[in-house]
């Protein structure tokens, strides 16, 4: 029997040298490759002008019922917010799944947003992709393909716009799917082909502690954000059924060694709701919590969505909120509701085209 495709994203560097050696071919000419796979982007590896040996091995191997195949997904849906500045996609998988996948272009700064799986199984109450449950992890090559996506896209718009930011922000979990995640940043951030710095790389989870321990140890040169929205083991896991797994107090806990070890600043996400965790009370519970750790706190308006009916918090709320925990020493800052009218919050697009094709 035929053995089953494999993308040319997902291989590491080396990945393709041993591929090429193994079918007799200089592994020298990995360079070439990659160099079309990951800093041209290029969605044709038939058109690119390649020497004779990987030309060849390239016709003979890549394509449709061949051995290899590249991952460019399909856009099947795409907005843009009203000012112009953030482009959602919804993007078709091999298998028929859809991903979003966001590109933001504030301040003169180009950032991407990336799904890291199809659903998610964490099961956030107010999360239009918790809602729909966890239906896979995506590959390496799947998480590439997005930031070359996006790039592609911005080639096309500013030629003299690189992508300099990628966010883990999209849909699912990514210290949930660990090894593709750290393969596909390692891939991303290669000088060679994206190369967006580490430092402008941030990996945000619900609270994975394992993981976030393994990044620690592994020194893994991301930034890392922790997405909390609960002061109490009860305000937070009435909002993240996860945590009755991995409580607070543990996250915490985790969240302090994981500054001990590196030494790095660690991002809290707070998605303020109104009347749930919103309080003055919350957020002296909240600096407290987060006292002797080098942490600077991420306030995030709710968006909307269908499976939930909270609200975002009154202006004023907020705004008290944020003070609060500057008088603790805390730098807070107001992460803005960027591309609202796009739905580009996680999870949303698909969860809006689903409805418009219901209705
Ligand atoms: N799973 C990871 C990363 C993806 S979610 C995580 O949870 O951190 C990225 C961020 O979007 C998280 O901080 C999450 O809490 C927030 N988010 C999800 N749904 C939201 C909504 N409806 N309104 C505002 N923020 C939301
Ligand atoms: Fe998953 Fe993050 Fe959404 Fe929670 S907020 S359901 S962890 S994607």
């Amino acid at each position: 029997m035929d053995a089953v495709p494999q993308s040319l994203h997902d291989p590491g560097f080396s990945g393709l040298e041993d591929m090429l050696r193994a079918d007799g071919v200089n592994p020298i000419h990995a360079k070439a490759l990659w160099r079309a796979l990951h800093r041209e982007a290029v969605t044709d590896l038939h058109a690119c002008d390649f020497s004779p040996p990987l030309q060849e091995w390239v016709g003979h191997n890549v394509g449709e019922g061949k051995r290899f195949f590249l991952d460019v997904p399909e856009v099947v849906d795409e907005t843009h917010s009203s000012d112009g500045l953030t482009k959602k996609f919804l993007l078709r998988l091999r298998d028929g799944q859809t991903i979003e996948t966001v590109l933001m272009g504030y301040d003169g700064r180009q950032t991407a947003c990336v799904s890291t799986q199809a659903g998610c199984a964490m099961g956030c109450v107010f999360c239009a992709t918790g809602q729909m449950g966890f239906v896979r992890h995506l590959r390496p090559g799947e998480i590439v393909a997005q930031v070359n996506h996006v790039r592609r896209v911005l080639g096309q718009s500013a030629p003299d716009k690189r992508l300099r930011n990628l966010v883990m922000m999209g849909m699912g979990e990514p210290l949930h799917n660990y090894d593709a995640v750290m393969h596909a940043l390692a891939t991303i951030s290669d000088v060679r082909g994206a190369s967006v710095g580490p430092a402008k790389i941030s990996v945000s989870t619900v609270g994975v502690i394992p993981s976030i321990l393994r990044m620690a140890e592994e020194g893994r040169p991301y930034n890392l954000a922790v997405s909390l929205h609960g002061s109490t083991e009860e305000e937070r896991s009435s909002l993240i059924p996860v945590s009755k797994r991995w409580s607070l107090e543990s996250l915490i806990d985790a969240c302090r060694q994981y500054g001990t070890i590196t030494g790095r600043r660690i991002f809290f996400g707070w998605t303020l709701i109104a009347g749930k965790n919103d309080s003055e009370e919350t957020a002296h519970r909240l600096a407290a919590l987060l006292h002797g750790i080098d942490a600077h706190v991420n306030l995030i308006p709710l968006n909307p969505t269908s499976g939930f009916d909270g609200r975002t918090s009154a202006n004023a709320a907020g705004v008290k909120f944020q003070r609060i925990l500057r008088d603790a020493g805390f730098p807070c800052t107001f992460r803005q509701r960027r591309g609202i009218d796009v739905a580009a919050g996680c999870g949303q697009l698909k969860a809006d085209k689903k409805a418009r094709a219901a209705s």
